[in-house]
């Protein structure tokens, strides 16, 4: 390593608050679903930055939104309409057949503000006695890092130390419809639950489940929350999750890909009166629904349809997958996936899954473990058959050799 990308890293260690243990590359450029090193080595973006940049880093079509729009007009806050709001309204709609749209920043915003609009609606329309609202969420769930979101995390790494928190909550395990049949109570407002857990390590549920999970929601007048927040805009093969198991959610969050990665974009979509319990001055955001925001979204949500990345990241996902699959290695234990939203889980063995992942590194291919024993992989949408091919040669020399 040049001198210069030690200080990088020196320099991070020292001043910044060390919430994450990054793997020791310091990237300066971007393109498709290439990314560059400081000093010129290049490599396949297999996380990308966790499903928000699934359109590829810095798409010319989206980065000329966004230039184009920052000369113009960047925020007005929500006490003024901008020309940018209602056409990214319109599309967002029209693309995930939604009613009605809360435009956000970050993910973790979005599911605080649906838990919030949730929780009115289940004393407003529902008829739950105020402060007696229940939500339903599962274990082993990431929904973001705000203090009312891991105050219901199961993860003791995500919620250690971190209390006291909100009551409210009632966790039940994943893909267990017969948990939530039992959970159910009168004062259950919502079921908030991802389709597929990313962060627990690519957790697919069975077959059937959500099907199961719709008819209990809708029987109890239980809001279904579905956080696509990462399975979403293409990211397993269709553009929400939720059309694999043939279900609508009653309450949609989206977040990450929305903007393609240029900008922090988030929006809680709903097709019910959910959102219209919201009054003038209950919620908001200062940066919410800003016509930066909004432009970015409406470039970035263009091209994942006019480019047919949807199609393409089920088409490479499946080809992805099956060379998995292919390769015979003793230290994988399973491979799974759904779209792009790939994992090799491995034996477990407490850092394996990072010490490939750094052998990965070397070999052109950046990874992130989660979990300790699962290899997590999810590169930008646009990635082509080619470059599959090349990525799986590398995988397969990485994975049949032992880091143990
Ligand atoms: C990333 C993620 C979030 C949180 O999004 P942030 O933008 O990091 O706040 C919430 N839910 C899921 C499923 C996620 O993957």
């Amino acid at each position: 390593m040049s001198s210069s990308v030690i200080d990088f890293i020196a320099t991070e260690a020292r001043f910044g608050a060390r919430n994450y243990e990054p793997i020791g590359v310091v990237l300066s450029r971007g393109e498709g679903v290439w990314v560059w090193d400081t000093q010129g080595n290049r490599y396949l973006d297999c996380l990308s930055a966790y499903s928000a940049v699934s359109q590829g880093h810095c798409h010319p079509k989206i980065l000329a939104a966004m230039v184009e729009q920052a000369h113009r007009l960047t925020l007005t806050s929500r006490a003024f309409h901008n020309d940018q709001l209602a056409l990214f309204y319109e599309e967002i709609a029209a693309l995930t057949g939604s009613h009605k749209v809360l435009p956000m920043n970050s993910g973790a915003e979005a599911v605080e503000s649906a838990i919030k609009s949730v929780r009115k609606w289940g004393y407003e329309v529902k008829g739950v006695p105020d402060g007696q609202a229940e939500i339903i969420v599962c274990a082993n769930n990431f929904h973001g890092r705000t203090l009312g979101v891991v105050g219901f995390s199961t993860d003791p790494e995500t919620r250690g130390h971190f209390g006291p928190f909100a009551p409210g909550f009632k966790v039940i395990p994943f893909g267990d419809a017969a948990a939530l049949a039992e959970a159910i109570n009168p004062n259950t407002v919502a079921f908030l639950v991802e389709p597929i857990q990313g962060e627990a390590g690519v957790v697919i549920p069975p077959a059937g489940y959500f099907t199961e999970v719709r008819e209990l929601c809708t029987a109890n007048n239980v809001m279904l929350v579905l956080d696509e927040i990462q399975t979403g805009l293409g990211r397993t093969g269709k553009l929400l999750a939720e059309q694999h198991e043939g279900i609508e959610a009653d309450v949609t969050l989206l977040g990450k890909a929305l903007s393609g990665g240029f900008y922090p974009v988030s929006a809680v979509l709903s097709n019910n009166d959910v959102l219209g319990t919201l009054r003038p001055g209950q919620h908001g955001s200062t940066f919410g629904g800003n016509p930066l925001a909004c432009a970015v979204a409406r470039a970035a949500m263009r091209v994942l349809v006019e480019e047919g990345m949807i199609e393409n990241a089920a088409r490479q996902g499946a080809r992805f997958l099956e060379g998995l699959k292919d390769i015979r290695a003793n230290t994988i234990r399973e491979v799974r996936g759904r779209g792009l939203m790939l994992a090799v889980e491995l034996h477990p063995e407490p850092g394996r899954a990072r010490r490939y992942c750094e052998a990965l590194q070397a070999k052109g291919i950046l990874a992130k473990d989660t979990h300790e024993h699962t290899i997590r992989i999810a590169p930008p949408l646009v990635i082509t058959s080619d470059q599959v091919d090349w990525a799986l040669e590398r995988f397969a020399a990485i994975l049949t050799q032992d880091f143990s």
